[in-house]
């Protein structure tokens, strides 16, 4: 076992604090790896508040992690120590469901998620990349370009896939019209992607003082999603539209927005449900609601060489881990530009200041 520090929700209400616990002895499959990075996902906010009520305390959230090789068990031959990596939302799977093999990890019925997951290692819960270092099986390490920003590429492991996953599984490209729902984390790797694959996109947007940033992130267009007269201009014009938006809200307004056969695919998940929508809106133009959890491993490491060929990382705002309590009420108010990234050399031991 080694020792490790990182930083911990004890409970719903308290702020996050410095928790020392054990990460397992590398087995002989294991990569150990130092944290240098970890982004800041509006989905760790959703579990240190036990919004989905799924939430072990104490918790280390993070899955956005990048970090430099420190140790390979002997059957490890892809990764030697030195080699800058990084881990997403997953830790491991069955590997031989149909999901896994045809390399849908997330969708294994068994995965083990980077924290909050029970983990079979230790028998305890999986603890994420608010620490200093993490032993992951080599099978959910992905290889990163030294060429790329690194703070900005932690937050590809997460915002990046969850975003590329769907624009490719629905073939989004030149000749199409894509909406993309919300300027945050997801939604800003989303207009960046769907600009790189030769989309027209379109920002839907509440804060319009993001307008700007839209169109400097990729946007053709910006709409003021609380305008009706905006929206109103683009009735049955999309082709596809990729919705990010944490709270719930009104999915008719972006279902009539679809062409004939188009698709409003949710990545987001509020804690608690969009009112359902109305199925007029699908049926007389055979319109489909669909849903997508961040992405495999294959398509993880393929879009980490998109961005590495494409010089695409995440814009960021790094931040000390003292200051992550903060990060989140920021977030809560759609005051992020565009993902929080934790700087793990912060991270000191109680007492040591910070
Ligand atoms: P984020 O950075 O907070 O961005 C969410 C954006 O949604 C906001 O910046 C805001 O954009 C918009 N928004 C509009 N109304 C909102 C409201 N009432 N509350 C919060 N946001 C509102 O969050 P994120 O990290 O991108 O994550 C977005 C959602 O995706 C979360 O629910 C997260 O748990 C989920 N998620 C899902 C997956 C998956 O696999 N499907 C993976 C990761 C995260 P504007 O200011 O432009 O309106
Ligand atoms: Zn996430």
């Amino acid at each position: 076992m080694t020792k490790t520090l990182g930083y911990a929700a004890q409970g719903a209400t308290t702020p996050l604090a410095p928790f020392h616990f054990e990460r397992r002895a590398a087995s002989p499959r294991d990569v150990q790896i130092e944290i240098l990075y970890c982004g800041v996902c509006h989905s760790d906010l959703h579990i240190v508040r036990n919004e989905w009520q799924n939430t072990v305390y104490p918790v280390v959230p993070g899955h956005e992690i990048v970090g430099r090789v420190t140790h390979v068990g002997g059957d490890v031959n892809a990764f030697k120590a030195g080699d800058l990596v990084g881990v997403g939302c997953l830790v491991d799977s069955c590997g031989t469901c149909p999901d896994c093999r045809e390399g849908l990890e997330q969708y294994c019925p068994t995965f083990t998620l980077t924290y909050n997951s029970p983990d079979a290692h230790t028998g305890k819960m999986t603890c994420g990349g608010y620490s200093n270092q993490i032993v992951v099986d080599q099978g959910f390490v992905l290889r990163v370009s030294d060429r790329l920003h690194l703070p900005g590429v932690a937050p590809l492991l997460c915002a990046g896939i969850t975003t590329y996953s769907p624009l490719r599984q629905w073939q989004v490209g030149k000749g199409q019209k894509v909406g993309v729902v919300g300027l945050g984390g997801l939604g800003h790797m989303g207009v960046k992607f769907a600009h790189a694959f030769g989309a027209h996109v379109v920002l839907f947007t509440n804060s319009p003082g993001k307008t700007a940033d839209a169109y400097r992130l990729g946007a053709a267009e910006v709409v003021i999603s609380k305008h009706p007269d905006e929206m109103a201009q683009h009735l049955g014009s999309f082709d596809f539209i990729l919705d990010t938006v944490a709270a719930p809200h009104n999915l008719d307004a972006y279902l009539e927005l679809l062409k004939r056969d188009g698709t409003l695919c949710l990545v987001g998940a509020p804690a608690t449900p969009h009112p359902s929508p109305a199925v007029f809106n699908l049926i007389f133009k055979r319109r489909r609601l669909a849903g997508s959890l961040i992405g495999g491993i294959r398509e993880t490491q393929e879009m980490l060489d998109f961005c590495a060929a494409h010089g695409i990382v995440a814009d960021i705002e790094l931040i000390p881990i003292q200051k992550v309590d903060e990060a989140y009420e920021r977030m809560l108010k759609s005051d992020v530009k565009y993902r929080f990234v934790i700087d793990l050399a912060s991270l000191k031991p109680a007492g040591a200041g910070v």
